[in-house]
């Protein structure tokens, strides 16, 4: 080794000593972009987090399409309105099956359901409800108390906010729901029984006024 070379290897070594942190700080720069884009991209559900918003975008168009049966069998409120609102929840959890790529269950024929104990539930339900418009009121409550607690369980077995947020609004959408149907229960001089929640927990909510704004219903993050 002449001496040439061995005074370029030490400035060679030192400007590498020396450009060292800054070539780490830069890493770290370039590190830290792709981090914080990553709120904007998508962390996988896991499983059960999967299998669970999927149920609950049939879970929805559960509710709707009984509604739309029973407006159609009796054309009296609030069967109509509530129709609407279940249409607003389902593609609310659209949204989010997209989000996380995952697919729609949801078939387009009112009544046809891929989940087979819905689909059993919709005929049941379907039933009791071309009984009279009273039965078919406390069908619509029972729909609204399952709704509240898968909506809870699903809340309580997810870690992604966004997924919280909008099971938060759908299910403060149930609780209006069940108010309605209590109500126009109650209008006809017939107290409302809990059908699946607690007695005490179905009178907080129906013995409450109806909750408004924009976290309530289908939004979710913001989302109109
Ligand atoms: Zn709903
Ligand atoms: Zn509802």
């Amino acid at each position: 080794m002449t001496m040439n070379t061995k005074r370029n290897l030490i400035a060679a070594t030192l400007t590498l000593v020396l450009s060292g942190p800054a070539v780490l700080s830069m890493a770290t720069a370039h590190a830290a972009g792709p981090q914080g884009g990553k709120q904007v991209q998508v962390q996988p559900l896991n499983a059960d987090e999967a299998a669970t918003l999927t149920f609950m975008r049939e879970e929805e168009k559960l509710a709707r399409d009984i509604y739309l049966a029973m407006d159609q069998a009796w054309g009296l409120p609030p069967f109509g309105n509530i129709a609407v609102s279940e249409q607003k929840h389902m593609d609310a959890i659209k949204a989010l099956l997209d989000k996380y790529r995952l697919a729609d269950p949801a078939l387009s024929e009112i009544g046809a359901f891929n989940d087979l104990e819905l689909l059993q539930l919709y005929g049941d339900l379907l039933v009791r409800g071309q009984v009279s418009y009273l039965e078919a009121l406390q069908v619509g409550g029972l729909i609204e108390e399952v709704d509240i607690e898968d909506l809870e369980n699903a809340i309580d077995a997810t870690t992604h906010a966004d997924l919280a947020q909008t099971y938060a609004s759908l299910m403060c959408g149930s609780r209006n729901h069940l108010r309605a149907f209590a109500a126009t229960i109650e209008a006809q001089g017939v107290a409302y029984e809990a059908q699946y929640l607690d007695q005490e927990v179905v009178d907080a909510i129906i013995d409450s006024p109806m909750e408004r704004g924009g976290a309530c219903g289908a939004g979710g993050g913001g989302k109109r």
